[in-house]
């Protein structure tokens, strides 16, 4: 198995991570991926595998706050399971101030199936501005947290 790691979207091989990819289909995550990484304050870093049955390529951007409060986003995009569906999935997590410790909660979830590689660009642009509205908005965990009814810090 190939791996790599690199700055932006634009160090991803796409072409080579999945062949069937068309001109416009890479024109197309290209740009997408350009606006999520336009919307990071971290290094921009994107991984990727060739060879691999999971994933062929993803991010992730983690940012901590004072008093141990965390923020995480994941964008996995590529061939997962034992029959290679392309998928793009990505998720969004806080650090967990419930009674019960489950260490992060999960608030934010996107799973998609693709048909094909057309499929797999529409809803790698539909779900990279989704994205980027989560970037804007998890420097702020404590709202995001109040948004989806979970305690706030000040509770436990
Ligand atoms: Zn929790």
């Amino acid at each position: 198995m190939e791996e790599g790691v690199g700055q932006g979207i634009g160090s991803v091989p796409l072409a080579r991570l999945i062949p069937e990819l068309t001109d416009d289909d890479v024109r197309r995550i290209v740009k997408a991926g350009a606006a999520i990484d336009a919307a990071r304050t971290d290094d921009r870093a994107w991984g990727w595998w060739l060879g691999s049955n999971t994933y062929n390529f993803h991010f992730c951007v983690n940012e901590r706050h004072s008093g141990g409060d965390e923020y995480y986003l994941e964008f996995e995009v590529g061939r997962n399971g034992a029959d290679a569906v392309l998928e793009v999935e990505a998720n969004v997590n806080v650090t967990c101030w419930c009674a019960k410790d489950h260490q992060f909660d999960r608030i934010v979830e996107v799973g998609h199936e693709c048909q094909d590689t057309a499929e797999l660009a529409d809803v790698f642009e539909r779900t990279a501005t989704e994205a980027v509205a989560w970037l804007w908005d998890t420097h702020d965990p404590v709202r995001l947290r109040t948004r989806v009814g979970l305690p706030s810090r000040e509770v436990s």
